[in-house]
């Protein structure tokens, strides 16, 4: 088993002075692991600085929740909507198409704990809510919220045609498949079917060949993680995908399940990952930073730093994870075969900073 090297954003808490504690940072967002370098973003027709903007506007918009004194888990629902709804990410809009053509999107939310009472497993009001195999629903974040948020029932994740009849029932906003149907994904699933015509391998299509990794195909995944304000200090973790591309109908990934590409545990950390979701879920990736700190008493970024490295370069395995603990503290793992992670966050006071490439230093931004 070959073991990866990474590379963790330690260095990134901004200082108030020199020598102050690290300001509180209570927004980390993503937009997946597969960034594109200058030349395969003109490839693509897309801009760096339009990938800036959507981050910005996503923590402007996370943020504005937490201002108002809104939970952690409307900050998470709002950073992420705004994402679901560019069409630079593999969530919502921009979900990749399966073999079929279709999207088939997933996504969860997970609270860290609730009011501030209780924490962890001893918690028994610890909510969480997800769903899989989603066809017309614009933003499955919300839904990940509706199915958290069921009055009287114990549900956590909802798939395929019994979630969108709950979902539709419960007035979430339903949108035809053709709203996923963009150029860009439709050109690439064309080419894909293309390429795949008499391909003997077809159906073992993994994130190991080539092909998964081409230009078109690393538009990622997004999530976020939040921390409030207020003295209740309730950490909230989402994450939203359109899974992989040419996926077969049906195939879900790491992103709705708990402990997978999502955890949140107030005793330590909210975490949302992005990558090859078969390994993040053999793994229990995200379930794994968190007993690293609760169990191995680490902190946020060893924990992070240690999961990374020790996750095995299985089918390619490639990816990255955001955390963030109770004390405002984060932390961003990136595999060391990925180039980058779209990422950014937000300090207690309203400072932005966003970063794309692994080696990039944090950005400050000022969104409009
Ligand atoms: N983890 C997602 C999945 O496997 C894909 C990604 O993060 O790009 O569905």
């Amino acid at each position: 088993m070959r073991y990866l090297t990474l590379f963790v954003a330690l260095s990134t808490f901004p200082f108030a002075a020199r020598g102050a504690e690290p300001a509180q940072v209570v927004l980390v967002i993503h937009g997946g692991s597969g960034v594109l370098d200058k030349r395969e973003m003109e490839e693509a027709g897309v801009t760096r600085q339009q990938f800036e903007d959507a981050l910005a506007a996503a923590l402007k918009a996370g943020y504005e929740m937490l201002k108002r004194d809104r939970s952690s888990v409307d900050a998470v629902e709002a950073a992420i909507r705004v994402m679901e709804d560019s069409e630079l990410f593999n969530a919502g809009r921009g979900a990749a198409l399966n073999r079929d053509g279709r999207a088939e999107l997933d996504a969860a939310i997970m609270e860290g704990n609730m009011d501030g009472r209780g924490e962890g497993k001893s918690d028994p009001r610890k909510r969480a809510g997800a769903v899989a195999v989603v066809s017309h629903i614009k933003n499955p974040i919300s839904a990940a919220r509706a199915v958290m948020e069921m009055p009287g029932s114990r549900h956590v994740l909802l798939v395929g045609e019994g979630a969108e009849q709950f979902l539709m029932s419960v007035g979430i906003e339903r949108v035809s498949n053709v709203y996923f149907w963009t150029d860009r994904r439709l050109k690439q699933i064309r080419e894909i079917h293309k390429q795949n015509a008499g391909d003997k391998s077809r159906g073992r299509l993994s994130a190991a060949d080539p092909r998964q990794t081409s230009v078109d195909r690393r538009f990622g995944t997004v999530g976020a993680v939040a921390l409030d304000i207020d003295n209740k200090r309730m950490l909230a973790a989402g994450t939203s995908t359109g899974g992989l591309t040419d996926k077969l109908p049906g195939r879900v990934g790491d992103s709705p399940l708990l402990g997978g590409g999502i955890y949140a545990d107030n005793r330590a950390c909210g975490v949302s990952c992005t990558g090859t979701g078969e390994v993040f879920m053999r793994h229990a990736v995200a379930h794994d930073v968190v007993a690293r700190m609760l169990y191995g008493e680490k902190s946020v970024a060893d924990a992070v730093q240690d999961t990374i490295t020790e996750l095995p370069d299985e089918e390619g395995g490639v990816g990255g994870l955001i955390a963030l603990d109770r004390n405002g503290r984060h932390a961003f793992g990136i595999s060391p075969n990925s180039l980058g992670m779209y990422r950014g966050y937000a300090t207690a006071e309203g400072q932005f900073y966003v970063a794309i490439e692994a080696k990039d230093p944090d950005k400050r931004i000022h969104p409009e």
